[in-house]
């Protein structure tokens, strides 16, 4: 291995990879080291049997399409990355139990998605199409704000952009309340906090109807070939722009130079340096990795006054049957004990929520024929495990867990399934702190609520973790979790290294 490189990105997770094609297309000599034996991190495949599995995507939001791209779609094409998309026009199925339980469905795109709502609870057009009137406004604001080179022009914000600067503090349920909108509305039009981990009475509402937006307007994209695919295609693209991947080499000590700039890490006992380094590993980690010296008291505290993130436990099924055969119908269904989102989150660990997800309804042919997979998820805090859980204990954990749930899904819905699984598989946050290296098994690095949301990261973000050389990109960095955020902080920071290095735009 050569040791000296323009740039060294730790982790090949989404951002990471992006961050690593970005530098490497760029003409920088780039290094991207991975501890596993494979790309991805959480955008990844398994194989058990005769199924592949998708661990973690359910939807990927803002790709868009070849005519309408939208900001994963151009950042996957501006790199040359090739992915065979595929989408699913039903956004979801939400079933809520109990006596004002209720079933729906909601379908992609503006009219078609209010038209469904309206359907759900009539009279409730005017303020959902109002809440999609606020989203093009804050678009409009966003695009202000990103476009200003200094601060923007304050009486231009309150001027142009006035309900912008009365939304941005509130939190999704205030703005829907404040736009009059029905309970069951509000309720059902929530239904997705479950993807960001973050209830609605304290989720930034910009945050939320971006991803709602994102989600309404284009659909749900997947890739065919799994997570996985989208992973290859960076790596071809690193690779083919003669950047170098190293698997097996994880990274256990970053290294600084007496002037306190990031210049290096440790991997496989080897030091090797760079101008630069892009970190897709949680600040946590990375500080521990580091000489506490070297971490100036701000980052250290900023770091640790931050709340980590949801997990989730899931449950992976191969099943010997076809989903017709088994009358499975739908992509996504969200399962719910109560309709409240407050209260879905608070009883997580009894009745709160769950996710189930059929592949083959997007991909038929996602699985062998006569086959199909189911994916269930179910948000855990890394603090929800139980405190007396040991290692001879875990099967059993796990065995509880999928029991519960494939159970109630059964008897929810009337569809057999406990029969004619060929493959199982059941993942806790245990599962990903080991394998993502998260703490607490966070897949959404740290929680975003409270002085902590998205407008404020975004806003502070230059101002916050102040090491010379070394830069953060990831689920953990400043546009929050997800695929496309962790897409969008690879790219940005890539590019912004490039400048850094080469000059010029
Ligand atoms: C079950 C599940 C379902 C999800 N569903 C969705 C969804 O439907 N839609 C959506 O948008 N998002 C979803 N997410 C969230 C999404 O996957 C993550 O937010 C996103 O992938 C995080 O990307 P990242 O760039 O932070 O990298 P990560 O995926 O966290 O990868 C980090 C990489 O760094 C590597 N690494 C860690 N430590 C070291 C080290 N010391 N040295 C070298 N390498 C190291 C890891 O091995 C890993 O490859 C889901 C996640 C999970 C787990």
């Amino acid at each position: 291995m050569d040791k000296r490189y323009d740039v060294i990105v730790v982790g090949a997770g989404n951002a990471g990879l992006v961050a690593a094609a970005t530098t490497a297309k760029n003409g920088l000599k780039t290094l991207l080291l991975e501890k596993h034996n494979l790309p991805g991190g959480c955008a990844t495949s398994f194989v058990r049997g005769r199924f592949e599995f998708e661990p973690s995507l359910h939807e990927l939001a803002s790709v868009g399409t070849e005519k309408a791209p939208d900001t994963v779609y151009k950042i996957f094409s501006e790199l040359g990355a090739k992915v065979d998309w595929r989408y699913e026009h039903n956004m979801f199925r939400a079933i809520v139990r109990g006596e004002n339980g209720y079933d729906v469905t909601m379908q992609s795109g503006i009219e078609n998605f209010c038209d469904s709502m309206e359907r759900a609870v009539p009279g409730c057009r005017a303020s959902v199409r109002a809440l999609f009137d606020l989203v093009k406004k804050n678009n409009e604001a966003l695009a202000y704000i990103t476009k200003m080179k200094g601060k923007p022009n304050g009486l231009v914000m309150v001027l142009k952009h006035g309900d912008f600067m009365r939304v941005a503090s509130h939190s999704v349920e205030e703005v829907m309340i404040a736009l009059g909108m029905p309970e069951k509305a509000r309720n059902i039009i929530c239904t997705y906090w479950g993807y960001l981990g973050v209830p609605t009475d304290e989720l930034n509402a910009m945050h939320f109807l971006n991803m709602l937006n994102a989600y309404v307007i284009d659909g749900a994209a997947m890739p065919y070939l799994r997570s996985h695919e989208l992973s290859l295609a960076l790596c071809k693209v690193i690779q083919d722009a003669g950047g170098q991947i190293c698997y097996n080499s994880e990274v256990t000590e970053f290294l600084y130079n007496d002037e306190g700039a990031a210049c290096g890490v440790v991997a496989n006992g080897q030091k090797l340096y760079a101008k630069e380094i892009i970190s897709n590993v949680i600040p946590h980690n990375v500080f521990n990795m580091s000489d506490p010296e070297k971490i100036p008291e701000t980052d250290m505290k900023l770091a640790n006054a931050r709340e980590f993130g949801i997990s989730v436990a899931t449950v992976y099924l191969g099943l010997d049957r076809s989903m017709e055969e088994l009358g499975i119908k739908d992509y996504t269904v969200f399962v719910m004990g109560d309709a409240n989102p407050r209260k879905q989150y608070e009883n997580r660990e009894t009745d709160g929520i769950y996710i189930v997800n059929c592949l083959n309804n997007v991909i038929p042919d996602s699985s062998p024929e006569g086959t199909c997979t189911m994916f269930f998820t179910i948000p855990v805090f890394g603090s929800d495990l139980p405190k007396d859980l040991k290692p001879e204990g875990y099967k059993n954990y796990k065995n509880g867990i999928a029991k519960k749930y494939i159970e109630d899904y059964e008897k929810l819905s009337g569809i057999s399934i406990m029969p004619y699984i060929e493959e199982i598989s059941v993942a806790t946050p245990v599962t990903f702190a080991r394998y993502l290296g998260t703490p607490e098994g966070t897949i959404y690095g740290y929680k975003l609520s409270g002085w902590d949301n998205l407008l404020s990261r975004i806003s502070n973000e230059k101002n916050e973790y102040t090491i010379p050389g070394l830069s953060f990109c990831g689920g953990h960095a400043f546009r929050g979790d997800g695929y496309s955020s962790a897409y969008v902080t690879g790219d940005t920071v890539g590019k912004r290294i490039v400048k850094k290095i080469k000059g010029g735009n």
